[in-house]
């Protein structure tokens, strides 16, 4: 039998198209193209409101199930009891709970009280009490009926909040600083230029098909606390050689399985400028971003395929119409961490209270403490961190010492622990379809085991725990990243652990931790498997070094 010969061109055949919309390809290449293509995201709501919160559960068509509510930051949430062995066997419909999780986009962490009390009467009356804050600013809800949410959308839409966009292929909340236009040390205050994207393209049909999501920073933070490096646009407050504050501008940064950091395009744009540029970024990701497999559709393939320089020539000549300036590079961030808990003062006299709940984990009663706590002082805001952590505005200074008591209290630390301060963890297997362990319940006794067994440990060390490889809480730029997985122990059983990433860092030295082959933990002895890696950093390390150096 003779082997069939090879085509003689194999090797210059046409390169296989990536589903880019501006290059023709704008039949669907996947399942999820053709649910987006069959009927926008957005127009889901009216099915919500007229069909499905009427008709019950059983009433939603599986392709706004599990595809287009995410437009509206609602997803199905895991069924309860299903392991994390199962996550990757069971068909989608398997996992299914008949409860929703939702996120309220909150863009820049900008609550009032009254939007707080809101969120924490949603909580209360819809979701059995539960409230996470997300390091995405967001607060996310659960056990959510489809019943219950036109009124829940009322109920925000009446202060100024919406879940618009939340999730999905679009443009999610942006992470603007807790503190802009009162930190004394800010580069500018990115504030007007959050509301005014948000206020012009939110909600808007030219911006939600995209081909994943789309993640925004906006910050003049002199803390770079929004994470500029892992956004997918970011804006940098800068001040260039004539004395102007302004923006630099960075693109296709994201973790997941694939991470990259952002590059910066070395140009220089003004607040005035900004909201056209931002439409610019994302209409080259809509027009220009991969479509063909979900894995490469984020934002950050196309610029590490094109450069910068290429990705500047297009986002000038095709979609703004002008040349953009060149412009300085970001000083280096302020200190070792980039929250905002602590007493420190605003510019105008006043202080601000940062603490932290742990691992983001709230309640819809602590977060009408936290509403009452801040009128009872004088305090009209609360603002959510990019840390999973919430700051108390405007409080005058003979509030302070009382506020930072009533916090305290409550188990709300103002002067917590490096381990509660700079532990995070996602949603994990309670909840998310998608988890292989549990992080939350798992984190927040990791703190407590390691308050206790190292009370005198000082140095800024960030432990973040993730529920699968997708990273949703930062596991390659943590100190200590932790990637969930099932793992076999000692008596040769299956059980919750994690793969250990050690030294990833933003700032200065941005890079991702080792995935250091081999290291492991089960879940039962992640407090002793941090502890030694603890001990053994502070015994090594030399004055002023840090974990990733
Ligand atoms: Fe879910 Fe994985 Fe994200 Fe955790 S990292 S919230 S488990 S998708």
């Amino acid at each position: 039998m003779t082997t069939p010969a090879r085509p003689a061109n194999r090797h210059h055949k046409r390169p296989r198209g990536e589903g880019q919309w501006a290059l023709g390809y704008r039949e669907p290449l996947n399942k999820n193209e053709e649910l987006k293509k069959n009927d926008d995201g957005l127009n889901v709501r009216q099915r919500i409101i007229d069909i499905y919160s009427k008709q019950g559960f059983d009433s939603i068509d599986p392709a706004d199930l599990r595809g287009r509510m995410r437009w509206y930051g609602i997803y199905t949430q895991r069924r309860p009891g299903i392991d994390g062995g199962k996550t990757a066997i069971l068909e989608p419909e398997e996992l299914d709970d008949r409860y929703f999780m939702m996120r309220v986009r909150i863009d820049g962490g900008r609550l009032s009280l009254a939007q707080l009390r809101t969120i924490a009467d949603i909580a209360n009356l819809y979701g059995r009490g539960t409230a996470d804050v997300t390091d995405r600013q967001n607060i996310q809800l659960h056990w959510i009926e489809i019943e219950s949410v036109p009124d829940i959308w009322e109920r925000l839409e009446a202060v100024g909040l919406s879940t618009t966009e939340a999730c999905g292929d679009t443009p999610r909340a942006f992470l603007g600083c807790p503190l802009a236009g009162i930190d004394t040390e800010e580069v500018l205050d990115g504030t007007p230029t959050v509301l005014e994207i948000r206020d012009k393209y939110i909600g808007d049909p030219a911006y939600s098909n995209l081909p994943r999501k789309f993640k925004t920073a906006v910050s003049g933070c002199p803390a770079h606390c929004t994470v500029h490096e892992i956004n997918d646009v970011a804006f940098v407050g800068v001040v260039n050689d004539k004395g102007e504050a302004g923006y630099d501008l960075w693109v296709g940064g994201g973790l997941s399985t694939n991470p990259m950091l952002a590059k910066r395009l070395g140009v220089f744009v003004t607040p005035e400028q900004a909201s056209a540029v931002w439409a610019g970024v994302i209409g080259i990701f809509r027009d220009y971003g991969y479509r063909r497999l979900r894995h490469r559709a984020r934002l950050k393939f196309l610029v590490s395929d094109w450069g910068t320089e290429k990705f500047r020539q297009v986002l000038e000549t095709e979609y703004l119409g002008h040349a953009l300036p060149d412009g300085p590079a970001p000083e280096p961030p302020r200190n070792g961490r980039r929250d905002h808990v602590g007493v420190f003062p605003q510019k105008d006299g006043n202080f601000y209270v940062g603490f932290a709940p742990k691992v983001g984990r709230l309640s819809g009663d602590t977060l009408h403490l936290i509403a009452d706590i801040a009128e009872r002082h004088g305090s009209g805001r609360v603002h959510t961190t990019a840390e999973q952590k919430m700051v108390i505005l405007d409080v005058a200074p003979d509030q302070v010492d009382s506020v930072v008591a009533e916090l305290e209290a409550n188990d709300l630390r103002v002067n917590p622990s490096t381990f509660r301060r700079q532990t995070m963890a996602c949603t994990g297997i309670e909840f998310c379809k998608l988890a292989i362990v549990e992080t939350k319940g798992a984190g927040a006794n990791l703190i407590d085991e390691l308050e206790r067994r190292l009370p005198d440990f000082k140095q800024p060390l960030t432990i973040n725990l993730n529920g699968c490889p997708n990273s949703c809480a930062r596991v390659q730029v943590a100190d200590i990243g932790l990637k969930g997985q099932l793992i076999v122990n000692d008596e040769g059983e299956q059980v919750e652990g994690y793969q250990i990433h050690l030294g990833g860092s933003l700032g200065v030295s941005s890079g991702f931790g080792r995935k250091v082959r081999g290291l492991k933990t089960t879940a039962t002895e992640l407090p002793d498997y941090v502890e030694r890696v603890v001990r053994n950093f502070d015994k090594q390390r030399n004055e002023g070094e840090t974990f990733s150096e």
